[in-house]
């Protein structure tokens, strides 16, 4: 037979899928709220001000060349980075308990994290990862692609339109002993449903009884309620408790820094020994898969975040960020029930936190929105609430309540 003639042809990404089809769409009003990027108030990517600072520190730095970092990136990020997810107060960084290695972002992380897991890990029984349902369309992917298996717990509560918390407590309990969970640090994505404080409390205790290990996912920190600290209270919590984990960061949303693919893998180990022999085998694997990481996008997160000034900027631009998808939350909430009085409950709306939300809405009902009201969004019923501005939430509210109704 002919070369690659069973090669079976892949259906295209969904998102990207939905993003083509919004651009071909040439109806005024058309909105995306698929996109998982940040748009400004005038539907704009918004390159931060302070990463146009840093850019111009670099450009002007004659003493920087293009030679490789080394295999485990460019230590002052990756010091920097950990110390940003961990805290700068963190008992494990100053044990040496860390071992923190430069990614393809986010994405990336979880692949390493996987990799590492799929050699080095003792599975339980099977060698499979409980995922959240519903969670983001990559992870089962990303596990699939190293030969762990991915299983489910039930996160979502579509009655609530919130967390499912008995499900996910009684699954951490019947779950074998050391099986791996991923958990979603902040700003679950695509539900938009964060545990409490004192439901990660109990979470906390299951997983240590039981001995599971947290692969902790954390692409939003910052981005969630505006605030760094804040959302990475779950990750600083679970690593204080002596949780087994490691987690995965991306600076693609918090730094609007998408394409230069910048992030971390940081696998808290029990010694500063262990440690170290994690790190051995991470770079044997980094090696075999991209040799060395990116520099650009490393140095602008790095200056960033060693130096007072601007990081003291950063974080007002991020809570430029958080806090437009906020106040859409408010508006969007507001319109609904108080302009329209579009039937049921709308409060998740604004009880959701980060980029996504999920709207609650069936998939016939979210169809419907596309087709007849040019709005693009999954059909899980999930908005991007970037995609929402002043100019245009009057008519996504006012398609939503006609959909609804
Ligand atoms: N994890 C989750 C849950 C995400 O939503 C994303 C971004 N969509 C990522 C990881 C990684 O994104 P990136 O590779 O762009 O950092």
């Amino acid at each position: 037979s002919e070369l690659w003639q069973n090669v079976p042809l892949a259906p295209p990404d969904s998102i990207f899928k939905l993003t083509a089809a919004y651009k071909a769409d040439t109806f005024e009003q058309k909105i995306n709220l698929g996109v998982g990027a940040y748009r400004d108030d005038n539907d704009k990517p918004w390159v931060l001000p302070v990463v146009r600072k840093a850019e111009e520190i670099i450009l002007n730095s004659v003493a920087l060349d293009h030679e490789y970092l080394p295999i485990t990136g460019l230590p002052e990020f990756t010091v920097a980075a950990a110390k940003l997810i961990l805290g700068s107060d963190s008992t494990a960084l100053s044990q040496g308990r860390v071992t923190s290695v430069q990614t393809i972002s986010g994405t990336g992380a979880n692949h390493l994290g996987a990799l590492f897991l799929s050699r080095f890990y003792q599975f339980a029984e099977n060698k499979e990862i409980y995922l959240s349902d519903p969670t983001w369309a990559n992870h089962p992917a990303i596990f699939n692609n190293v030969g762990i298996a991915p299983v489910y717990y039930p996160y979502y509560d579509p009655k609530t339109i919130g967390l499912n918390y008995d499900g996910f407590i009684s699954s951490l309990k019947s779950a074998p002993s050391g099986s791996i969970f991923l958990i979603h640090a902040c700003a679950h994505n695509p539900t938009g449903v964060d545990p409490t404080r004192e439901q990660w409390g109990a979470i906390a205790d299951i997983m240590l009884e039981k001995e599971h290990y947290g692969f902790f996912d954390c692409a939003y920190q910052g981005f969630a309620s505006g605030d760094l600290d804040n959302d990475a209270w779950a990750v600083r919590f679970f690593v204080d408790k002596g949780v087994k984990m490691l987690v995965c960061q991306s600076f693609a949303k918090n730094a609007g820094l998408y394409g230069e693919r910048v992030g971390a893998l940081h696998i808290v180990s029990p010694t500063k020994e262990a440690a170290e022999r994690v790190k051995s085998q991470l770079s044997v694997l980094q090696r075999s898969e991209i040799s060395n990481p990116p520099t650009y996008g490393a140095r602008i997160v790095t200056l960033i975040l060693n130096n007072t000034s601007l990081f003291s900027e950063w974080k007002r631009d991020i809570s430029t960020m958080a806090g437009r998808i906020i106040d859409m939350r408010k508006e969007l909430h507001k319109i609904l029930t108080e302009e329209l009085h579009t039937p049921g409950n709308w409060d998740h709306i604004v009880n959701q936190i980060g980029m996504f939300s999920f709207t609650g809405i069936t998939p016939e009902q979210s169809k419907a929105l596309t087709e007849k009201a040019h709005i693009y969004l999954t059909v899980n019923g999930r908005i991007s609430m970037t995609g929402l501005n002043r100019n245009n939430i009057r008519y996504f509210a006012t398609s939503l309540d006609a959909a609804v109704r």
